[in-house]
């Protein structure tokens, strides 16, 4: 996927992001931009919320490498 120009600076491009707050996935494609975003398209939460789903695989490896967009995958 092409990194957005929106996407934080500081941070490697995600293919499927984790929202630690409402632990949903989505792809960055589906982001709110509007009202000053980006934001959780599930919660509204701001990127620091988000968490790369390779990342999230780490601590959890029973989860599937492709997981249902918009799925919820609890962290415990
Ligand atoms: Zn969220």
């Amino acid at each position: 996927m092409e990194r957005p120009g929106w996407w934080p600076d500081d941070r490697p491009m995600y293919e499927v992001v984790w929202c630690t707050s409402c632990e949903r996935t989505f792809t960055p494609d589906q982001a709110d931009l509007s009202d000053g975003g980006p934001h959780c398209p599930h919660c509204g939460a701001d990127p620091i919320a988000w968490w790369d789903w390779q990342e999230l695989l780490l601590s959890h490896p029973h989860y599937p490498r492709d997981p249902e967009i918009g799925g919820l995958y609890p962290l415990y």
